[in-house]
This record gives structure tokens, sequence and C-alpha cells, in this order.
């Protein structure tokens, strides 16, 4: 599958709109950040070897403000000038000394300077942080805000990443009903499309919503076709295991040379199906609410990160090393289990406890989970067993 999966094209966006992308080209800095010498607190500019015979007193010429232009402004001899943080650094100045070492005598007119300055004390070099034609950002990265501020430092306007995603999703299910719509014997509401467009919005693709589509193969068809004018990949929940009525997997086997049915050796989500159409991916998902959230997080979502060019060490969550606090999930089935967690951190170590019942229509579970724990086919996992554990959501300290 992730060898069908191609990267979608660069693009040049304004680096506001490029926060979760992956970086195509590097940026080079045009311009040193700081763009000047400036101090880092507020206080007095001064001439270092001045101050050799500290407590002594020194004329205050002028003040300089943050934005305030500094030509004209010169540090004398046995002066001094108030200045305040990020102010630019009067000439012939070679250090700062805090406002907390001084005191204010004469209204102003002069300083009393309590200590003894080195050369280079509290001031910020232009370029100390970014060095003009360095490379700040390298290709491949994934850009935090963080980045979004180093390139606004640099007056950056525009920059190349991998386009985001535009990722459709509809659920099928002639059972299904919309929003809050009185039920009839036999149905129930469709939540997997909402919370599939949640899991894909909280990933940094631009959400598509298909609708509830239902189980009809003309039906599927023509939504599998309208999502590839408007879709770089796809997201069906329903009709790809073994019932009547699943016609999902007709209609991708119809639709997509490439199609592939598989029941995956994993519980819950155990079938799935791919396939593409049009060159647009189409991740045929189980319709049991757990097993759609489990199989786009193990199956889907790292195809997703390889479109938008994520690196090869990137696409999976980590995988990490936990303690059970309580014995997890037993069964020989010859699968492996994703077993739903709470997942804290206890005395800077990881731990596991079961968030709740674990059938793969038992959603409540899933939404007061963290942490999917990996249990390979076996006799399970008793309290204090080491497992191991993906980390889904935030973590707590819960021993704080
Ligand atoms: P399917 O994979 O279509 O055979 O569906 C398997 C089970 O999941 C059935 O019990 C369906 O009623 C249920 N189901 C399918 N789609 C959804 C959905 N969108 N929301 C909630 N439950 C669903
Ligand atoms: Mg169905």
């Amino acid at each position: 599958m992730l060898a069908t999966v191609r990267r979608l094209p660069i693009v040049r966006v304004p680096p506001d709109d490029a926060v979760g992308l992956v970086l195509a080209e590097p940026v080079i800095a045009g311009e040193p950040v700081p763009p000047f010498d400036n101090t880092a607190m507020d206080g007095y500019a001064l001439r270092a070897a001045d101050t050799a015979g500290a407590p002594l007193a020194l004329d205050v010429v002028a003040t300089l403000a943050a934005g305030a232009d500094p030509a004209g402004v010169r540090v004398g001899p046995g002066q001094a000038v108030r200045i305040m943080t990020g102010a630019a650094l009067p000439d012939d100045a070679d250090a700062i000394v805090m406002v907390e070492s001084t005191s204010s005598l004469d209204g102003g007119d002069r300083v009393q300077i309590e200590t003894v300055a080195a050369a280079g004390d509290h001031i910020r070099r232009a370029g100390d942080d970014v060095r003009k034609g360095d490379a700040v950002v390298a290709p491949g990265t994934v850009l935090t805000p963080a980045h979004l501020g180093v390139l606004a430092s640099l007056g950056a306007t525009e920059v190349a990443v991998v386009r985001r995603a535009r990722v459709g999703v509809f659920s099928t299910g002639d059972e299904l009903v919309e929003g809050n719509a009185p039920l009839r014997p036999g149905q129930l509401r469709d939540s997997n499309r909402h919370a599939l467009c949640g899991l894909v919005a909280l990933d940094g693709f631009d959400v598509v919503d298909l609708g509830l589509v239902r189980d009809d193969k003309e039906a599927i068809a023509d939504a599998i076709k309208g999502a590839t004018q408007r879709c770089d990949a796809l997201l069906t929940s329903g009709g790809v295991s073994m019932g009547d009525y699943d016609e999902v997997k007709a209609t991708l086997s119809d639709l997509a040379a490439d199609m592939r049915w598989m029941q995956v050796a994993i519980r819950p989500a155990k079938p799935f199906a791919f396939g593409t159409v049009e060159s647009m991916p189409v991740f045929g998902l189980p319709g049991n609410p757990v097993s759609s959230l489990v199989s786009y997080e193990l199956l889907a979502r790292p195809a997703l990160r390889q479109m938008t060019g994520h690196g090869r060490t990137d696409l999976d969550r980590p995988r990490l090393s936990a303690v059970a606090a309580t014995p997890l999930f037993r069964r020989r089935d010859g699968k492996t289990h994703f077993a739903r967690v709470v997942v804290d951190v206890e005395n800077g170590r990881l731990v596991v406890r079961s968030s709740g019942a674990q059938g793969s229509h038992q959603l409540a579970s899933m939404a007061a989970s963290n942490g999917l724990a990996v249990l390979p086919d076996g006799d399970g996992v008793d309290a204090g067993d080491t497992v191991t554990v993906i980390v889904t959501g935030d973590l707590s300290q819960a021993d704080r």
C-alpha cells in the first residue's frame, strides 16, 4: 500500500498556512536575526572600562527605547545611555548594566553604577540567532509554530511545502441515520464519519465531508468518482467485510484495478480494502466504530503522512515501553491486539490501564483512552508486566 501512495505536489504558500506541512526546499536566511546589536535588558549602555572603579556615577546623555533609531547617539567616556530591552546599542557602548544594579541620580541626569561590567554584558549581537545565508530550516522538516516564527522573523513571504492533503470521508450503511433524526427499529446513528473527520482534522489534513451513502453499488461508485474531483485521498467506512451488503468492497474492486482486500491479523479492525481510483488512494475502513478508528490509525494515517511528504521514520507513531497497572485483555486467536488504554506518567515511567470494555462497537472506551497497547497473541498481560504502547493523545502526570 505504501508503495502505491504517491507524494502530493510541492506548492508555495504563505508561511502562516504551512503549519504541520513538510518543507520541500531549504529556507535560506536573507538577513540576520536579530538585525542589529541590541540590549537584552532594561538598563544603561556604557563603556565597560568606565565601571572598573564601581560603585561610581556616570552622566546620562540620552534614552533609547525599543524601535528608536540610535543614529547620532554615542556613549563617550564617563557617560551612559538609558536603554530599554530590544533597543539598538548606541555607538561606542560595549556593555549593558541592568537597571537593578543602578540607581538614578539628579532626576535622571546621572546614574550610580553599583557593579563592574565586562565588555559584551547583556548584549545580543546581530545574527547571533540566525546569520544571513544560514540554511535555517531543512527540507523534510515538519513546520511547527516555532518555525513559523523563524520564517516571520526573516520576512519570508512564501515557503515550498508538500501540499496539504484533502481527505474525503463518507460512511456507508442502510442502517445509519444522520444527526438526531428519530431512530426506527434496527437503525443507529452514523458515528464513524464524525470521528474520522475529527482524526483527519487533528492530523492536519483538510477534511472533505462526503456524507452518508447507501449500501448501493451505484451510489457508492458515484460517491467515489465524485471524490476523485475534490480529494487527494478517500476514507470510507463500512461495507468491507463478508456480509451480503458489503458493497464498498465490490464497488472498489470494479473501480480500482489494484484493489486489495485483506483480513488483517489484528483486533479490532480485521477487514480492510485499499485501491487507487484515478490516482486517488481509497482506504476502505471497516464499519465497527472502534475498528474504523484503529485501522485509520494503523493503516490509513501512515499512508496519508507518506503522501504529505513525511519521512519513513515519521509515518507511524513511536511505540514506547510501559508498565501495565492492570491485567490487559487475554485471548489466543492468532492476532495482535490493540487494547484501548489510559496512559499516564508515574514516577517518570509510562503506565497503562484498560480504558474500559474492549468490544469493537464499544466506542466509549476509545474516547476514554489516549493510547493503544500492542499485545501479541498469547496469554495476555498481568499487572506489572511491560507492554508496548502507542500514545495517541495527550499524556498526563497522574502522580502530580
Ligand atoms: P459493516 O462493516 O458495514 O459490516 O458494519 C459493521 C458494524 O458497524 C455494524 O454493526 C454497523 O451497524 C456498524 N457501523 C457501520 N458503519 C457505522 C457508522 N458509520 N457509525 C456507527 N456504526 C457503524
Ligand atoms: Mg455496512
